[in-house]
């Protein structure tokens, strides 16, 4: 339940955890916490919960404030998928962003990003011919990038000493 602290400034309950902020780690670790048993309470700052998730409108538009699309959430098998379906009771309906995903514009020119990375490199390639092997190579470290992230998250978790026992750090 969202409560507005300045209507009611009394919070006369104990809570086993409070949270600091309500972004997207902040709730996600909240939820997997009052979904253990715990009682949790959030406090935010901003007039809004969500921190970069939330949106504001202005006339007939809406815009995000950070994020816009998230990954991997169509691989049903994807931690990140499992998560979500975790935490929202599955609730959490994901769209497609359709085949394409951003369009830069500069000036004159318009670069579409297109989807899957296969077609990616091959669009991005068609715009820049000459740069075929720096794109690959590009493609390439984001994935490296990405694959290491996971060993660098976890490390961070663990006490330094089991990490290095599991020979992460
Ligand atoms: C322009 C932009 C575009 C992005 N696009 C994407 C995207 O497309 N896909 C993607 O996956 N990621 C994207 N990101 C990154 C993503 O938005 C962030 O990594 C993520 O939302 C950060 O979440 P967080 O939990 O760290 O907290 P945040 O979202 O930063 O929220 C922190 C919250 O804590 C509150 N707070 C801070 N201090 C206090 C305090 N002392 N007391 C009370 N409340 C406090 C703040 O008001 C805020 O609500 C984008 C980011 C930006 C800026």
């Amino acid at each position: 339940m969202i409560q507005s602290y300045k209507k009611q400034p009394h919070l006369s309950n104990k809570y086993d955890v409070i949270v600091i902020g309500s972004g997207i780690g902040s709730l996600t670790a909240a939820t997997l916490l009052a979904k253990s048993g715990k009682k949790v309470l959030i406090l935010e700052r901003h007039y809004t919960a969500g921190g970069f998730t939330h949106i504001f409108k202005r006339k007939n538009y809406e815009w995000d404030v950070g994020i816009h699309y998230i990954g991997e959430v169509q691989r049903p098998n994807s931690a990140i998928k499992k998560l979500f379906d975790y935490i929202t009771d599955k609730k959490l309906q994901w769209a497609d962003m359709g085949e394409v995903y951003d369009r830069v514009i500069i000036g004159d020119k318009t670069y579409d990003f297109v989807k899957g990375v296969t077609n990616f490199k091959a669009q991005i390639k068609a715009y820049f011919p000459e740069e075929g092997p720096a794109i690959d190579r590009y493609v390439d470290l984001v994935f490296q990038a990405n694959k290491a992230m996971g060993k660098f998250y976890i490390n961070k978790t663990l006490p330094q000493w089991v990490s290095r026992f599991l020979g992460l750090s």
